[in-house]
């Protein structure tokens, strides 16, 4: 009998240990990717602001870091297990390291390769976060809006005139991860929703006579804090926007740059380029924009 008893226990000691090891791989996993650009943060106006020679960047600087770490908040208490903080703007070397939530990886400065404002994306991830971002080019009412550079005038691909939440949208749709929410002004948390559909948003700010006017940074995060939470929560509420390929891009630009491999010119200032890869289109943006 007592060699039995042994025997048994052995037996659920067993079972557990089995048990614990199915546990494993079945904990959750949940990344969240932040894509973080600086026209679309609170009080931002003029491009002094978001320039590393401007009187107030230092402050503007802070501002996005707290507005990123609003975001990782908002995601982490939403189950995140893991969150990544792309710095999009300019140089990406906006944000000191030390100023970000340590419970996120930072990606920092300038990537080679087509990816750009999306590096380090792929499909381990669940969501993307877009903050900070701004409207395209051509956009009425809206603060500081462009295209990628000062010098695009539009940049379509099969026929949809794309912002930079645009195309990133669809390079996380190609990995399978939806955009599921916004900040930044009005017009693009608009421009956003009108493309990838109802997401959650915050805007930070609205255009008035090319002025802004805005909720006070801490306003803003505690929103972003809010509204990421609640989107990173609904994440199954919304899809990856695809686009199917073969792609065709038409680019307008003030000042034409060298000819890409492959591009046509087909009038003043407009070039067009195909290709059935999407990072090949952005690839020929990125050299011609
Ligand atoms: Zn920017």
């Amino acid at each position: 009998m007592k060699s039995r008893f042994g025997l048994m226990l052995l037996g659920v000691v067993g079972y557990a240990g089995v048990l614990t090891a199915q546990a494993k791989p079945l904990a959750p996993r949940l990344k969240v990717f932040i894509s973080i650009d600086m026209e679309g943060l609170a009080g931002v106006v003029t491009n002094a602001d978001v320039s590393s020679n401007g009187q107030d960047y230092g402050h503007f600087r802070a501002i996005m870091a707290a507005e990123a770490n609003a975001a990782i908040d908002g995601a982490f208490r939403a189950g995140a297990t893991e969150v990544l903080v792309r710095d999009s703007h300019g140089s990406k070397e906006n944000m000191l390291p030390n100023d970000v939530d340590p419970r996120a990886r930072l990606l920092r400065g300038l990537s080679i390769g087509p990816k750009n404002m999306m590096e380090g994306i792929d499909s381990t991830y669940s969501a993307v976060v877009f903050v900070g971002y701004h409207a395209k080019a051509g956009t009425p009412d809206a603060i500081l809006e462009h295209t990628s550079t000062g010098n695009v005038v539009d940049f379509s691909v099969n026929g949809i005139s794309l912002p930079e939440g645009g195309y990133n949208s669809i390079v996380a749709g190609m990995y399978g991860v939806p955009v599921v929410f916004v900040a930044g002004d009005r017009a693009v948390v608009d421009q956003i929703r009108g493309m990838v559909g109802p997401i959650e948003g915050v805007a930070v700010k609205e255009e008035i006579g090319d002025a802004s006017n805005g909720l006070s940074p801490k306003s803003a995060q505690e929103a972003i804090r809010k509204g990421v939470e609640a989107a990173v929560r609904n994440r199954a509420k919304y899809k990856p926007y695809k686009m199917a390929g073969p792609y065709t891009m038409v680019l307008k630009v003030k000042t034409e740059r060298p000819l890409y491999p492959g591009a046509v010119r087909v009038a003043a200032g407009e070039v067009t380029f195909s290709s059935p890869d999407f990072f090949a289109i952005l690839s020929a943006f990125n050299a011609m924009k």
